[in-house]
């Protein structure tokens, strides 16, 4: 390689450790309107009264900072980050923080307004929030995510807390992660503050089952749908695209319940075996390996041919717009299962509707987490601890009442499984937006 090669490369990661790069206004500006989209039309529907409409069309608080991390190397390094909470009127805000290059002010709005529609569709006291930290954090070492982690809450530790709104883990950040920010945020109280943060390391007040909540979630929602069709598992093949945290967990958990889960995705392509995958094993090649697709079982396939595999149920694990109008025809599936937020857009979903795929929407299959989160919250401030058993149970209760009251009332009402769930999540909104009064 040439000295200039060299110096080129150096460069690239430089600019993709998080600088500030300029982002096109339109791709994030134009996630959010497509979610807004999505609640205009229920206010119709609903006959929300305007008030609850004006207050729903924009974020409550929003909040860009920028956060100086020491690289190891010596140098500083400056990356935006921002906080948002989107309504705040059923309750404190709740929502995760998301360490990627890619995350922007626009994203962040959107995913904070998901966590309000699904906190409210299962009947969490929570509001909805979101944070964000435009980076790499793939590139950070071990002790630059501790800087940039510390540094996240350092920065927006005047607007949270357990009442007002608490952080958790979303793509990139965990345990270690929540780990560190809790304790930042108690030095900086100079308290105890367990229930500013959820999924936290047990041993700081985390809870049990947590992290494999979302998958669990999932399944349970899936688990309701089969049932109501009266389908077997074992007749049931499922494609999973994504191996994070919630795909992972959940894939383990449908193949343990019976599913034929047939093939699984990250970015680097997937892998495809007819008579189902052993995803444990998968697991340990991928972090061997590094790559699902250096993974050797069953055949290599490429994520687009994922998302076209004939399978009955499509679960979408990677992140937002992942099935829009350029690849919605391909979709063979016969339901789609969002356990990412947002990985449908509004015209993909309109496409899917007219051939009759059903969708089983984020705001309520991905509620697991949360719902495990809020358990985490209690408990923190019970000064308790329950057994794996005891938050399965209250899990399992939570959803199926919630998914039982959507799934019903989208054959009641005639309408998809998204608009039943929105509708659902909206309504107790504006009800509590309404019962605060009229001079606020
Ligand atoms: N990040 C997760 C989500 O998108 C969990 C949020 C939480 O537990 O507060 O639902």
């Amino acid at each position: 390689k040439t000295k200039k090669q060299k110096t080129a490369k150096k460069d690239v990661t430089r600019r993709s450790h998080g600088e500030a790069r300029a982002l096109s206004p339109q791709t994030g500006a134009a996630l959010f309107d497509d979610a807004r989209s999505r609640l205009e039309e229920v206010f119709e529907a609903l006959d929300v009264h305007p008030d609850a409409r004006s207050r729903l069309m924009q974020p409550a608080l929003s909040l860009q900072v920028s956060v100086p991390v020491r690289m190891d190397d010596g140098r500083l390094q400056t990356f935006p980050a921002w906080r948002v909470q989107y309504d705040v009127s059923l309750g404190p805000a709740k929502g995760g923080v998301r360490f990627h290059p890619d995350v922007n002010q626009h994203e962040v709005t959107t995913l904070s307004f998901w966590m309000a529609v699904k906190c409210a569709v299962v009947g969490l006291p929570f509001g909805g929030g979101k944070g964000g930290v435009q980076v790499n954090a793939k590139q950070l070492s071990s002790l630059e995510r501790e800087r940039l982690a510390r540094g996240y809450v350092r920065a927006i530790a005047d607007v949270m807390g357990p009442d007002r709104d608490i952080p958790a883990p979303d793509m990139n950040t965990d345990a270690e992660v929540m780990g560190w920010m809790v304790d930042e945020y108690e030095h900086i109280v100079r308290a105890r503050a367990p229930a500013a943060i959820t999924g936290k390391p047990l041993s700081l007040g985390g809870s049990q089952g947590r992290v494999e909540a979302t998958g669990h979630g999932a399944l349970t929602v899936l688990d309701l749908w089969t049932e109501q069709e009266k389908r077997k598992p074992e007749e049931t093949t499922v494609a999973v695209q994504g191996f994070g945290n919630a795909a992972y967990h959940f894939a383990r958990q449908a193949a343990e319940r019976g599913y034929k889960v047939v093939a699984v995705s990250d970015s680097s392509g997937g892998i495809y075996k007819k008579a189902g995958l052993d995803i444990d094993a998968a697991r340990k090649a991928k972090q061997k390996h590094g790559a699902l697709s250096k993974c050797r079982q069953g055949d290599n396939i490429s994520g687009a041919e994922l998302l076209s595999l004939e399978v009955d149920v499509l679960a979408l694990a990677a992140m937002e717009n992942q099935i829009t109008d350029a690849n919605v025809d391909d979709v063979k599936a016969g339901i789609l299962l969002e356990i990412a937020n947002g990985p449908v857009t509004s015209d993909a979903d309109t496409a899917l509707e007219k051939r009759g795929i059903d969708v089983l929407p984020d705001v309520l299959a991905n509620t697991g987490g949360v719902i495990v989160s809020y358990f985490e919250w209690l408990q923190n401030r019970a000064g308790q601890a329950w057994s794996e058993e005891e938050v399965d149970r209250r899990l399992n209760e939570t959803l199926e009442r919630e998914a039982r009251r959507v799934l019903s009332r989208a054959r009641d009402e005639k309408i998809t499984y998204r608009r039943a769930a929105y509708r659902q999540g909206v309504e107790r909104i504006s009800e509590a937006i309404m019962a605060r009064g009229n001079c606020q």
